[in-house]
């Protein structure tokens, strides 16, 4: 089985028009995704930001649960939020991953389907099963990871559909991850 890690990427990304930008980290976002990730077994959660004093900020949330109060208070934060990593870059997150120059497949998500190489799930899960580099699972902030991710990404999870006739399927990156984790790395 892979080892199997994800990034919350704030840069870069898209606005609501469309212009590529800098999103400001959302504490819950940090806490869910941890929380998820850890459940379903992934190895390391990167959130990736540009700006240090938001980097400072990511760091301190994780030192609350992880060393502080916080996770006196509630132990069962510690472990996911021990397993969060704070980065500057996508690359750095992949740097980290492995180590310099060896290779790690990235995997993007979107409401729309992205790319080219379109991965469905259970395509996705039975990648997972077998041999091969670690794979990094891309979210977006803001309205969406920027075309420049997409573009160096290995493949595209194929969207979260919804029944909707308009169908309308605009995730929070939160319940995207969790559903998401679930039918890659989920137990029946
Ligand atoms: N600030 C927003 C929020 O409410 O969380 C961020 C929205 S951001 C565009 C949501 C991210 O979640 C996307 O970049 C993508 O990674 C993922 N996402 C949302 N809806 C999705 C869907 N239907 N299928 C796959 N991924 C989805």
């Amino acid at each position: 089985m892979r080892r199997v890690a994800c990034a919350l990427v704030h840069h870069p990304v898209l606005d609501r028009s469309g212009s590529v930008v800098t999103s400001a980290i959302t504490n819950i976002d940090l806490h869910d995704i941890a929380r998820s990730a850890h459940t379903f077994g992934l190895s390391d959660f990167f959130v990736v930001h540009p700006v240090e004093a938001q980097r400072t900020l990511a760091q301190r949330i994780r030192t609350h649960w992880v060393e502080g109060s916080g996770g006196k208070r509630i132990p069962d934060r510690m472990p996911a939020l021990g397993a969060m990593r704070v980065v500057p870059s996508l690359a750095a997150a992949i740097a980290e991953l492995t180590g310099e120059g060896e290779p790690v497949e990235v995997w993007t998500t979107a409401a729309r389907p992205a790319g080219p190489a379109l991965l469905s799930f259970p395509e996705g899960r039975e990648r997972i099963q077998g041999d091969g580099p670690p794979v990094l699972v891309c979210f977006g902030t803001g309205w969406g990871l920027a075309p420049e991710v997409h573009v160096q990404a290995a493949r595209h999870l194929e969207p979260i559909r919804s029944p909707r006739a308009d169908g309308y399927n605009h995730l929070s990156v939160r319940a995207a991850a969790a559903i998401l984790f679930d039918r890659l790395l989920g137990v029946d």
